[in-house]
């Protein structure tokens, strides 16, 4: 019989919690024995297990979080701290590993498939910054809830004819801030990828109000060089010259937090699925991601380290819309 070993890690996301249950169900399923892992690779260099069996998993699928719980493990990006890791699972006879989390848990994915253990990441987090995915668990979920709060921001703005700035999540990657402008209707968006200066900012809001908008609003990722804080504070030290004000939102763990939608909740069931089935595969280090609409494993070796491009035509067609 196979044990094997599930963890949540970095950020939680939405739909973290789907993946755990279809982990968990469809190993037992395989016949194999499951443990979850609490708070992530802590628990695991810790010793931090509990066996799972299909009531562990029970009434989970619509609550965000994650029930394992998450957290960075700064010991875990040593070799003393991965070899604890792995002594803890060799005591358990624990061969496979489903490791669900964003760029750096996968990053530990991989080194921890160095050491002879079979690991499987499942694409998560709200970044969507994982290559091998061309979308991770939780980036639906937050950006219906960033889109919530601009539709609400709109209408107040327009009452005022006032500048909005939402900064959103994201980290180095803008694809969140990029989705949330285009479905939002905003004026000027702010990703990381492109630098975008305070001024050419200012302009592309001069020019909203110039075609008789009431509102004007700019989304920014978090991750960008001039982001919410840098932009608020040029605005206020070139008030009079720029001629508006702008209040700022920073939406942050807000977009986190909320229940999965069913499009998260239905594409972590199935990437989860998808870990187990690479692992009864014999795959031993592979992230498993959606990729054209596929359930498809990836080694890490060709995730690890590799950034995740901006879509060119994505960021044309949100200028070609902020009419
Ligand atoms: P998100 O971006 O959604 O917050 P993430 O998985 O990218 O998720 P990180 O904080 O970057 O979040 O990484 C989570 C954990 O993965 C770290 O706390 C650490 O334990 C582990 N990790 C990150 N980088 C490495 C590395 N280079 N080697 C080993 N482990 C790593």
């Amino acid at each position: 019989m196979k044990r094997i070993a599930v963890l949540t890690s970095g950020g939680d996301a939405p739909g973290m919690n789907a993946a755990i249950r279809a982990v968990t169900r469809c190993a037992l399923e395989q016949g194999w024995e499951v443990f979850g892992v609490q708070r992530g690779y802590a628990g695991l260099v810790s010793g931090n297990f509990q066996e799972f069996n299909a009531r562990s998993v029970g009434g989970i699928i619509q609550q965000g979080g994650t029930i394992l719980g998450s957290a960075r493990c700064l010991e875990f990006q040593t070799e003393e701290g991965r070899m604890a890791a792995l002594r803890e699972l060799r005591q358990r006879d624990i061969t496979g590993l489903v490791v669900i989390g964003g760029n750096g848990s996968q990053t530990g994915a991989f080194a921890l498939s160095q050491m002879g253990v079979s690991v499987v990441g499942v694409a998560s987090t709200i970044d969507n910054d994982l290559v091998g995915s061309d979308i991770t668990i939780g980036v639906d979920t937050a950006l219906n809830i960033a889109l919530e709060a601009i539709d609400r921001l709109k209408i107040t703005a327009s009452s005022h004819m006032r500048a909005f700035l939402v900064e959103v999540m994201g980290r180095k990657c803008g694809y969140l801030a990029l989705m949330t402008a285009i479905a939002g209707g905003a004026e000027v968006v702010v990703v990381p990828e492109i630098e975008t200066t305070p001024e050419q900012v200012a302009q592309g809001l001069r020019a909203a109000y110039e075609r008789g908008k009431a509102h004007a609003l700019v989304v920014v990722a978090e991750g960008a060089k001039y982001n919410a804080e840098a932009l608020v504070s040029y605005f206020k030290e070139h008030s009079a010259r720029v001629g508006f004000d702008l209040r700022s939102t920073t939406l942050g763990h807000v977009q986190r937090g909320g229940a999965p939608t069913a499009y998260d909740r239905i594409l972590a069931t199935r990437l989860g699925a998808g870990a187990i089935a690479a692992l009864a595969n014999g795959e031993e280090s592979a992230l498993v991601g959606m990729l054209k609409g596929a359930v498809t494993a990836t080694p890490l070796s060709e995730v690890v380290g590799v950034q995740k491009p901006i879509d060119p035509e994505l960021l044309l067609l949100a200028r070609v819309l902020d009419k």
